[in-house]
């Protein structure tokens, strides 16, 4: 707007308003004399003055507010600026955070399965490598008591076959001074006839004396004494046939457990004391008891008019055992009933050795030599 146009509106308006004013208070009051009209410049001057004045507070007025407007549009601005850059810095720490949260997880994760791999990878090295260890120590343990029982086995068959050997060769160095040796004042006179072959004789087949278990009573151990040596004190398991002899130990203790050959003389002496006799055979226990079967490898048994009896004898040897019952009084003839007792008969002198079986010797002693033709 062209200021003197706005200048001269201004005094227009100004002269307009006065005029006005004037008129009105001529006719309010129609009394007082009309006030003297200003001088016209000084008028002027003073509305020229408010109007300045008043566009220069409306300006300033105009531009505080301008100033005020920006200011605050200026802050809000700031304000804003500043909450987009911290919710920013915000979600970029958070995501840095979970970015790292995550990566240790995984690490740790990674390290986990690492160390649970290589757990298991021990434990299985451990148990493989303790059941290769077991297998190894039960192969070695077989293979040791294969050797072992390889080693006993020889060890008895190499005992057994020594004590034969040594049977046999004792029996034969017996066989021919036996029938004068054992029992020379009753020894049927031999003289210078008694030297036939024990060839000449026909040993039949028979097995060993084998003898029954006895009680567990008596498998335990018993202080006896070996008569064949001073009655020196010795250890006997009678249901064991086990004896600490010397006569055991080198000659029977490699035997069957229930060959009679166990028997050495400490046990049938104990075999008595405990009174084992009803748990056997009457014929056996006669043949157990005598000591002569001890020294036998055969026993032939048989019936003579419905009585058991045995003949004991070994290939080796021409004098063999009789066990046969005796007369007792008021047997029949030829049916004796009483106990049984054991001789010797010697087959390559057809004689008895020791004692004779009373009445009955002539029967026996044919009976005897018919099993030897
Ligand atoms: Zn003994």
């Amino acid at each position: 707007m062209d200021p003197l146009l706005l200048v001269g509106g201004l005094l227009a308006w100004f002269v307009i308003w006065y005029v006005r004013d004037r008129y009105s208070e001529a006719s309010d009051d129609k009394t007082s004399a009309p006030l003297p009209a200003p001088s016209k410049t000084v008028t002027e001057a003073n509305a020229k003055q408010e109007a300045e004045a008043k566009a220069k507070a409306d300006a300033e007025a105009k531009a505080k507010q301008e100033a005020e407007a920006k200011a605050k549009a200026d802050a809000e601005a700031k304000a804003k600026q500043e909450a987009e850059a911290k919710a920013k810095a915000e979600a970029k720490a958070k995501a840095d955070a979970e970015a790292k949260a995550k990566q240790e997880a995984e690490a740790k994760a990674k390290a986990d399965a690492e160390a649970k791999a290589k757990q298991e990878a021990e434990a299985k090295a451990k148990t493989d490598a303790e059941a290769k260890a077991k297998q190894e120590a039960e192969a070695k343990a077989k293979a040791d008591a294969e050797a072992k029982a390889k080693q006993e086995a020889e060890a008895k068959a190499k005992a057994k076959t020594d004590a034969e050997a040594k049977a046999k060769q004792e029996a034969e160095a017996k066989a021919k001074p036996a029938a004068a040796t054992k029992n020379p004042a009753k020894a049927p006179a031999k003289s210078a006839k008694s030297a036939p072959a024990a060839s000449g004789i026909a040993y039949p087949d028979a097995p060993p004396l084998t003898l029954p278990a006895l009680p567990d009573k008596f498998d335990k151990e018993y202080q006896g004494k070996d008569p064949l040596n001073n009655d020196a004190p010795v250890t006997i398991n009678p249901a064991q046939m086990s004896c600490t002899c010397d006569d055991f130990q080198k000659n029977r203790a490699s035997l069957p457990a229930d060959d009679a050959r166990r028997a050495c003389a400490c046990i049938t002496q104990k075999l008595t004391q405990i009174r084992a006799k009803s748990c056997y055979e009457p014929m056996v226990w006669c043949a157990l008891i005598s000591g002569h079967q001890r020294d036998l490898s055969r026993l032939k048994t048989f019936k003579l008019n419905g009585s058991e009896m045995g003949v004991g004898f070994d290939p080796a040897s021409p004098v063999c055992a009789l066990y046969a019952r005796v007369m007792k009084a008021g047997d029949a003839k030829g049916k004796p009933s009483g106990d049984y007792k054991a001789f010797q008969y010697d087959l390559a002198n057809n004689a008895w050795v020791g004692d004779e079986p009373g009445e009955m010797a002539a029967t026996y002693a044919k009976r005897v030599t018919a099993l030897f033709r």
